[in-house]
């Protein structure tokens, strides 16, 4: 495994990849891996002869700088995990290096109410940041694809709407959601669970599973609300709890017109925010 820290000498590396015909794939993460981030990587070995995976936590879409400084980081691991799944090129970058001063990062979109619902309306400014750090990565390694995860619904869906507007040659694929045993989606911020609070937690995945066994025969909204109970009763937190279009991220009201919906939830477990989502109808957009 190749580790760039700089652009240039990463930049240097890809350029003889590609003069080589080997197409890129290319995984963003914020570190503190696991096995869902394992299979995005092992999803990018089969597609790609390249397979490239970044570490680096994006400070500019923390809306509390407690949870950037709570972050787990864990380089000498990750980059331990990453040989041992045969990932081909791993791309540390500082903020330096991501941020340089003077260059204009942001983007700006016209995405309507898609970034301002659900965890746009509990995290304000962390969609701007995650489509910032984004962008900026796909344009340091223009890979000819993007591997996400399915776990942040809301965050593909709106790097979907920005591939689409911008036209970035890049294509975006979907990976499913890796659990526990007990169905927890895994996710880096298990680790700050506590004993109490992990044994809480696979409630929500309970819930979600509900909500898809008895969808249709109620409406959304008396499930959604029946769900937040649930999390409630659980010993739970919930901010929020919608049944939306897999694509607009509109409220469903009705079951009908919608080839995609899907239910999303983010919950307070103990100190940890934790979020989740689930099908209900239809496939991935
Ligand atoms: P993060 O390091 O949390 O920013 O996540 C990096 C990528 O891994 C994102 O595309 C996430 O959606 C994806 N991811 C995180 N958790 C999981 C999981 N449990 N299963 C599959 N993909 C995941």
């Amino acid at each position: 495994m190749h580790l760039f820290t700089l652009n240039e000498t990463l930049d240097g590396h890809l350029q003889q990849v590609r003069a080589q015909q080997q197409r890129v794939a290319f995984v963003p993460t914020m570190g503190a891996l696991h096995e869902g981030h394992l299979s995005l990587l092992s999803l990018a070995r089969k597609r790609a002869g390249c397979s490239l995976c970044s570490v680096f936590v994006n400070p500019t879409q923390f809306d509390r700088q407690g949870d950037l400084d709570a972050y787990p980081r864990m380089l000498e691991r990750d980059a331990r995990l990453l040989e041992q799944a045969k990932c081909d090129v791993l791309f540390v970058p500082s903020v330096e290096q991501v941020y340089p001063e003077g260059l204009d990062t942001k983007v700006s979109l016209s995405l309507g109410e898609m970034d301002q619902v659900m965890e746009g309306r509990f995290r304000p400014g962390h969609f701007t940041g995650m489509l910032q750090v984004v962008k900026r990565l796909l344009d340091l390694t223009r890979p000819d694809e993007l591997i996400m995860g399915q776990k942040d619904f809301q965050q593909f869906t709106l790097v979907a709407a920005m591939i689409r507007q911008l036209k970035l040659p890049c294509q975006l694929v979907v990976a499913a959601t890796v659990r526990e045993a007990d169905g927890l989606a895994m996710s880096s911020r298990n680790l700050r669970l506590t004993p109490e609070f992990r044994a809480k937690a696979p409630a929500i995945y309970k819930c979600l599973q509900n909500i898809r066994q008895s969808y249709g025969t109620r409406a959304p909204e008396t499930l959604a609300l029946a769900g937040m109970q649930e999390l409630e009763r659980a010993g739970l937190r919930p901010e929020y709890l919608n049944i939306v279009d897999g694509e607009s991220l509109a409220d469903v009201r009705n079951h009908e017109p919608h080839d995609c919906v899907v239910a999303c939830v983010a919950a307070w477990a103990g100190e940890v925010r934790l979020i989740d989502n689930l099908i209900l109808k239809g496939q991935l957009p």
